[in-house]
């Protein structure tokens, strides 16, 4: 079952009152609450605890085979025999012991970003391979020195209990703890604590939490591993040194991404069950930067297609709040009140959209929404003078000329605007540089020099005026 406002995106509630089925960017999610509330109704929901309404995992398997020949992960895979291949090239060539170790590492660290975004990806539903991109921004370093504390700790205890209870400990203890490991996997994954993957209890708990189905799933991850020796063994007898070793890593790596997107497969499947509700699915998201816009856009999607425009504007503005994400939100806001035919609500948020200091920067949307506003309401104009010279700018062609016209006509109100100066050397540029009309260009800017000489424009208009004087004129010859 999907969203019903975004249909490309798994719903994870349900309202009972509503009959509507949300994803979990289009509920309100507050901290200190059991569950989310429907934005409709303001009901509490309740969460689909989707493990017995997905595919379960073990019919999925073809879809794990299928998860490395998407093309992400098959361009990171290629990506990363590349690296393994140059890796191999230098640790033959620089037989240096830390060289090497430190070019490993690198290595393993890059394919352990991989795999654990595959993983927590897989936990919110999603079986679509990350880019390699966005693994990287996965912080992968740490995650590799989690797994280095995690593989430490084991080994550690397996020397600790060999020295006190003797060798007879030890072949008991590998059987425990590889077949604890998927569940220690899906624990630093969700958890991202050593500590706790490595606890006993926790371990217990989520082994209870999946049931008899998690024998299949150790069952399916030691196959995966002995196929993985078998690959490996076969290339390092048969091939040499220099091409096994991108084979080996480009193999490592496929078979941990098939297993690692099972991993998060698994933890979505029982998320209800593993204890990872809203809370640990609230801390993932807060990790990327635009999960705050995504959020609140999708909240104003499901208002405007219920018709509740002043529920989506209210969302809108406090989205503007947010000083990285004014831009869109102003935009959104102008676009839904053009389309809902509300001249007041589009000219309110185009003026706080045109009062944006860093407007230049984005000159060319803001030309494109001035376009989309005046074909719906011709009189509209930016209030602030840099505003219009921003536009003024970007106007670069001569049916401009109209408008360009308009926004260079200053009224009353205006007239204290300490930015007029560069309204008045925009409107000068466009007429020498568009029109090619210097003399024009020159009054224009002789005006504007004398009625303010003054200010940080002078040196620009100078330069302006100098262009002007030198395409009117011939060159004057030397004599
Ligand atoms: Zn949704
Ligand atoms: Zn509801």
């Amino acid at each position: 079952m999907n969203c019903k406002y975004h249909n490309k995106e798994k719903a994870q509630w349900f309202c009972h009152q509503c009959d509507t089925s949300f994803c979990i960017d289009c509920c309100d999610i507050n901290q200190r609450e059991i569950a989310p509330r429907c934005l409709l109704c303001r009901t509490h929901l309740e969460s689909y605890g989707v493990s017995d309404k997905v595919t379960p995992f073990w019919n999925k398997l073809s879809e794990f085979n299928k998860y490395p020949w998407q093309k992400n992960a098959y361009n990171f895979l290629l990506t990363y025999m590349g690296i393994a291949f140059v890796v191999g090239l230098i640790t033959d060539f620089i037989p240096i012991m830390m060289i090497q170790l430190l070019l490993l590492l690198a290595l393993y660290s890059i394919g352990i970003g991989y795999v654990f975004t595959v993983l927590t990806r897989g936990a919110r539903g999603k079986l679509d391979a990350p880019s390699y991109d966005e693994a990287l921004t996965f912080n992968s370093d740490s995650m590799t020195l989690k797994v280095i504390v995690l593989y430490c700790v084991l080994i550690g205890n397996g020397f600790i209990g060999g020295y006190i209870f003797g060798s007879g400990f030890i072949l008991p203890y590998i059987a425990v703890v590889s077949f604890a490991t998927p569940a220690m996997l899906i624990i630093l994954a969700m958890e991202k604590h050593v500590s706790s993957a490595v606890n006993p209890a926790r371990i217990a708990s989520c082994v209870k939490a999946i049931g008899w189905p998690y024998l299949l799933l150790f069952g399916f991850s030691f196959l995966i591993d002995f196929s993985l020796e078998f690959a490996q063994s076969q290339l390092h007898f048969w091939l040499p040194q220099a091409v096994a070793y991108p084979m080996l890593f480009a193999a490592l790596a496929y078979f941990y991404i098939v297993k690692f997107s099972m991993f998060g497969y698994v933890a979505f499947q029982y998320h209800n069950e593993l204890g990872y509700g809203i809370d640990a699915e609230n801390l993932l998201d807060t990790e990327s930067d635009n999960a705050l816009e995504r959020r609140l856009l999708a909240k104003a999607d499901v208002y405007i297609q219920e018709g509740r425009f002043e529920d989506a504007e209210e969302v809108l503005y406090d989205l503007a709040q947010d000083k990285r994400h004014t831009v869109k939100a102003l935009e959104r806001l102008v676009r839904l009140n053009i389309v809902r035919k509300n001249p007041v609500g589009a000219i309110k948020a185009a003026n706080n959209y045109y009062q944006n200091p860093n407007l230049s920067g984005i000159g060319v949307d803001a030309l494109r929404l001035y376009q989309e506003i005046t074909a719906f309401e011709p009189r509209f104009k930016p209030m602030t003078a840099k505003a219009r010279s921003v536009l003024v700018n970007q106007m670069k062609h001569k049916r401009y000329l109209e408008e360009v016209n308009k926004l260079s006509s200053v009224s009353e109100k205006m007239q204290s605007d300490v930015n007029i100066p560069w309204l008045m050397l925009s409107r000068a540029r466009f007429e020498s540089e568009v029109m090619n009309n210097d003399t024009t260009a020159l009054a224009m800017i002789n005006k504007l020099l004398s009625k303010y000489p003054r200010g940080s424009h002078q040196r620009e208009a100078q330069q302006l005026r100098q262009v002007c004087q030198s395409m009117q004129q011939p060159i004057p010859s030397k004599s």
